[in-house]
């Protein structure tokens, strides 16, 4: 039996490989920051070649490191981060435009055209998401307006579309396969999630050609071999970032929930082989399932998380490291009446305002530095509890457990809050790594390193876990000034 799976973990300003044991241990991993690019404001590009070459050396690097070689590796899976588009020519490899990445906002006219012309509701029907410039489909067409006889290039059979996963899969078998997985598929703002298909009247609004995109495979799947490293290893998964951590969280029944406590959070539920479609603008989106079977996620983000933890130290300086919060949480016994709402760039769901902005509300003279930071944590929390409450409403699936993975989830303080908001158990696992676990896990199920899903539930242990015991009253005011501080940011916008 070969001892290692490996994990490539494709991320908005690094790449990683990790090796996976069958226990779901970290073996190696190496890591490498990459260039971002900034060409005007609000545009972010990669280079597909310096993700490529990055991708390729931590892993090699991964490897010399527990001095593993190719025939030591069972499977590949990759996670990536979702939605990033590039172009490039079949014939020699070479991308004929930089990677738009998902945060960039050149494509905004756009998506407001789609809007007045009404194409949105379209959009949302068909892929679940509500249109935006975050999504693939506009950059797709941004690049093949511009890049000089694409669009004909392109229906010649000459260009091919690709998110990361397709980019680097495309490399690594050296152009012989172009495929994508159901989960990175969803993001592009052109699958039909209900049909699980290319939707021919979304690209042919937006003037994609058919050609150009990979075929659509399971998340789990042997989609081919790469020889990049000596001797053949099965690719054997791939999923967006999002979904592989709740795949590595192992959240695949209906109501497992897992949530991302990073810069920003991520929040998805696994509703089950049905998408339940959201009032409240969550977005549906599949997720990854071990047998290739269509499940779906609801999908919520908070934009200002971590950030918010970040601004206390960068702007205000009055955090040296973001670890510190969790001692002057400890500091007091309340914030003193004090909410922080930092809707620094507008608030998401289930407000959706984008122009409420950030707000200290209940100032009394007693406030002191370790209140302002106590209410800057909760805020993560309440803003997640909003999110969750959503889900349960439109689910109609009441939360069990939380899961968390990210680097604020290393915050007890913050955990224990959630938990008392939530009235439910806040579970943090071992292994927090859990994007490329997740990856890792759908390659090593592909070739039978893992047999089932059984097997790989095995390796989820708990680290920590935090039950609710915040009494009802206590709770209940809490989040009643939340929603009253919530209510002053957006009645602040609306005065303007
Ligand atoms: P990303 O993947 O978005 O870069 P990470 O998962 O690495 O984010 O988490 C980093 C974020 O978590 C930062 O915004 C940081 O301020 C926050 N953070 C890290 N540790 C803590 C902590 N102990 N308490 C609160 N926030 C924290």
């Amino acid at each position: 039996m070969k001892k290692y799976i490996m994990a490539m973990d494709q991320g908005t300003t690094s790449c990683r490989t990790i090796l996976f044991d069958q226990s779901g241990n970290i073996c190696s991993m190496a890591q490498k920051e990459f260039p971002q690019y900034y060409p005007k404001p609000g545009w972010v590009e990669h280079d597909p070649m310096e993700i490529w070459a990055s991708q390729f050396s931590v892993s090699t690097e991964a490897m010399s490191k527990i001095r593993v070689s190719a025939e030591d590796i069972a499977a590949i899976g990759i996670t990536n981060q979702r939605e990033t588009s590039i172009i490039w020519e079949k014939e020699t490899g070479n991308p004929i435009h930089p990677a738009i990445v998902w945060q960039c906002r050149r494509t905004a006219d756009m998506v407001e055209e789609l809007r007045k012309s009404g194409f949105d509701k379209i959009i949302w029907e068909r892929t679940g998401l509500v249109p935006d410039a975050y999504f693939s489909g506009t950059k797709i067409k941004w690049i093949l307006d511009r890049a000089e006889g694409a669009r004909e290039r392109a229906k010649k059979g000459e260009l091919l579309f690709g998110t990361v996963d397709t980019w680097l899969i495309w490399n690594l078998t050296k152009g012989n396969v172009h495929v994508t997985d159901y989960t990175n598929a969803s993001r592009t703002m052109l699958y039909d999630i209900h049909k699980m298909q290319w939707d021919e009247e979304i690209l042919e609004k937006l003037e994609i050609p058919r050609q150009m995109l990979p075929q659509v495979e399971p998340s789990s799947k042997i989609y081919g071999h790469t020889e990049a490293f000596g001797c053949p290893i099965p690719i054997g998964g791939a999923a967006g970032d999002q979904q592989a951590a709740l795949f590595g969280q192992c959240c695949v029944q209906p109501g497992d929930v897992k949530n991302t406590y990073g810069t920003g959070c991520f929040l998805l539920m696994h509703t089950g082989n049905q998408p339940v479609a959201s009032r409240q603008g969550l977005l549906t989106t599949i997720c990854a399932d071990a047998k290739g079977k269509p499940a779906y996620a609801l999908e919520g983000s908070v934009f200002v998380a971590g950030a918010a933890i970040q601004w206390l130290r960068d702007e205000l300086g009055v955090i040296a490291n973001a670890s510190d919060s969790e001692v002057c949480c400890k500091e007091v016994e309340d914030t003193n009446g004090a909410y922080l709402v930092p809707a620094f760039t507008g608030m998401g769901a289930p407000y959706w305002n984008q122009d409420a902005r950030g707000i200290l509300v209940g100032l009394t003279r007693g406030v002191n530095k370790n209140h302002l930071v106590r209410a800057a944590v909760e805020s993560l929390a309440y803003q997640v509890c909003d999110l969750i409450r959503t889900m349960e409403q439109e689910s109609r699936i009441r939360l069990r457990e939380l899961k968390v993975d990210g680097g604020a989830s290393a915050n007890d303080f913050l955990m224990q809050f959630q938990a008392d908001l939530l009235e439910t158990q806040v579970v943090r696992p071992k292994c927090i790594e859990t994007t490329a676990l997740g990856a890792a896990y759908l390659a090593g199920l592909a070739v039978g390193y893992w047999k089932d899903m059984e097997e790989i539930r095995k390796n989820w242990a708990v680290q920590a876990a935090f039950r609710p015991k915040m009494e009802a009253h206590r709770r209940e005011s809490l989040i009643d000034g939340w929603n009253r501080a919530v209510k002053t940011a957006l009645h602040w916008a609306a005065e303007k």
